[in-house]
């Protein structure tokens, strides 16, 4: 691995913080990330998590990048308020980088403050937590620290600096940047930098960067697939919000769905629903091809050539998608995928499932759960759920049937409702809660609600009556009017 990120920087440092507090210590992450902080008290940890007092050696960068947002291409973005502090190798021997969002204005800030607010900072580790405890692979939040200074949007919020995780930092618009401001030499020099840190297998391929983008291919397809089977509306998925190690990054104006609507979209500003829920997986493919195109010169001298097997990864990418998005659906619905059916049997199954949720309204999450306990014969928390039951009833006949296919006369009931309950969440992050807790540790420094519900969502998969309150839908009128905000 080259020793340095051949990233265009920006050195920086972090404003002095006066009186930071802290809100939040990840001391699992920290312990993950073998950073010794175990004998630190809050003081010290609230200062080091400000930025005031920087571990030795560190030396903080803005990184450059580019993106497309909303489609239109901005040549030009950059950590705007964000520095790189310092890379670590975790316990699993991975190289993490450990940056703050949220430190001051930076050579990219353009004519933002360089600051961010305490609710959009602990929404972060709401989220990233919950995505980790779902299995999803994420950016996660180290520590967050209340600067105790205001910051000014469309009301005055209190400040906040929020230490995050991530694999790295390299997004497709990095790519962009370099395509469009430097030579192929440089983003030569950035492709092997990311295929030595994320991808090493692609080096050993005939064509090393067309391996690469396949592989990150991969695990976006992965990635959307898993964001898609729990409800989550990443909300702004511009290509400066697309890591290339395949994490969920930048959880601004993210949401997840209450009652199942492929056309679920959150976002203010978001008024063509360019990113709602159902339009993710062609919004990846398209980032993808934003990708491809920074890379072409590396993939063939001929650059006919190289768009041709540029154009057949991305091509393949609605099939890669479909891949992970089936297997996921078999477990969801309790199938082992290992009758053959037929893809085209179970995609249909799970379709007509979905359309009976969209017909009727019916809460995403929790149709799934109980779709778990109707495996062993429970119908009637299901049944509780629709409105109306004719649909429920044929659909419920054909899932058995095919169920019973596989079963192949034994009794596998106890066996599949246990399975169904590993993948089908009990709890997902409700968006009503979520915006209680953000609202009580934003205007009254409260922070018993975010604690509440940051620890009702580490177990997601189980069902625990003492957090029934976090696991109910938010109301149908808190969720006609909910918008969610970008983070500035
Ligand atoms: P985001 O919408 O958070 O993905 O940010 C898009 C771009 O705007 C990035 O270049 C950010 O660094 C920049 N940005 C967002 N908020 C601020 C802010 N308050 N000050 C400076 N730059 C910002
Ligand atoms: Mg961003």
């Amino acid at each position: 691995m080259p020793a340095t990120c051949p990233v265009s920087t920006s050195p920086g440092s972090p404003r002095r913080v006066r009186q930071p507090v802290l809100l939040f210590f990840n001391r699992g992450l920290a312990e993950e990330l073998r950073l010794g902080l175990e004998r630190q008290d809050d003081t010290a940890l609230a200062n080091l998590f400000a930025g005031n007092t920087l571990p030795e050696g560190a030396q903080p960068i803005a990184q450059a990048y580019a993106g497309h947002q909303f489609g239109q291409f901005n040549p030009q973005l950059g950590d705007g308020r964000a520095l790189l502090i310092g890379e670590v190798i975790d316990r699993h021997g991975q190289r993490r980088d450990i940056a703050f969002k949220g430190s001051g204005r930076t050579p990219f800030s353009r004519r933002g403050d360089g600051k961010a607010a305490v609710g959009p900072m602990l929404r972060e580790v709401l989220i990233g937590e919950a995505m980790q405890a779902l299995g999803i692979p994420t950016t996660r939040a180290l520590a967050v620290v209340a600067t105790g200074e205001p910051v000014f949007r469309e009301r005055t919020l209190p400040g906040a600096i929020l230490t995050r995780v991530a694999a790295s930092h390299l997004r497709v618009g990095t790519f962009q940047y370099f395509a469009a401001h430097g030579s192929p030499e440089q983003v030569r020099r950035l492709a092997d930098y990311a295929i030595a840190r994320h991808y090493p297998e692609a080096r050993q391929a005939d064509r090393p960067y067309l391996a690469f983008l396949s592989a990150v291919a991969e695990r976006q397809a992965a990635l959307i697939a898993r964001w898609m089977h729990v409800g989550f509306i990443h909300g702004v998925m511009n290509t400066d919000n697309m890591g290339i190690p395949g994490e969920s990054i930048d959880f601004g104006p993210c949401a997840f769905m209450e009652a199942y609507d492929p056309r679920a979209v959150f976002s203010s500003i978001d008024e063509m629903g360019r990113y709602a829920y159902a339009e993710q997986p062609g919004i990846a493919r398209w980032n993808l091809a934003r990708l491809a195109e920074t890379l072409l010169p590396l993939i063939d001298a001929n650059e006919g050539h190289a768009i041709t097997l540029a154009t057949e990864v991305i091509d393949a990418f609605p099939e890669r998608y479909q891949h992970h998005w089936l297997a996921g659906l078999r477990a969801k619905l309790g199938l082992s995928g290992q009758v053959a059916s037929g893809d085209a049997a179970d995609t249909a199954l799970g379709e007509s499932w979905l359309d009976l949720l969209h017909a009727q309204g019916v809460d995403f999450t929790l149709a799934w759960r109980r779709l778990g306990d109707a495996a062993e014969g429970f119908d009637a928390p299901l049944r509780a759920l629709f409105p109306g039951q004719p649909g429920l009833d044929r659909w419920l006949q054909r899932w058995r049937e095919r169920c019973a296919a596989e079963d192949a006369g034994a009794d596998r009931a106890a066996l599949r409702a246990e399975a169904m309950r590993r993948v089908n969440p009990w709890l997902i992050p409700r968006n009503h809660r979520v915006e209680e807790a953000l609202d009580a540790a934003s205007d009254s420094g409260d922070l018993r609600p975010f604690e509440s519900l940051l620890n009702a969502l580490q177990r997601p998969f189980d069902e625990d009556p003492a957090l029934a309150r976090h696991a109910e839908p938010a109301p149908g009128e808190f969720m006609a009017r909910f918008r969610t905000f970008c983070g500035t």
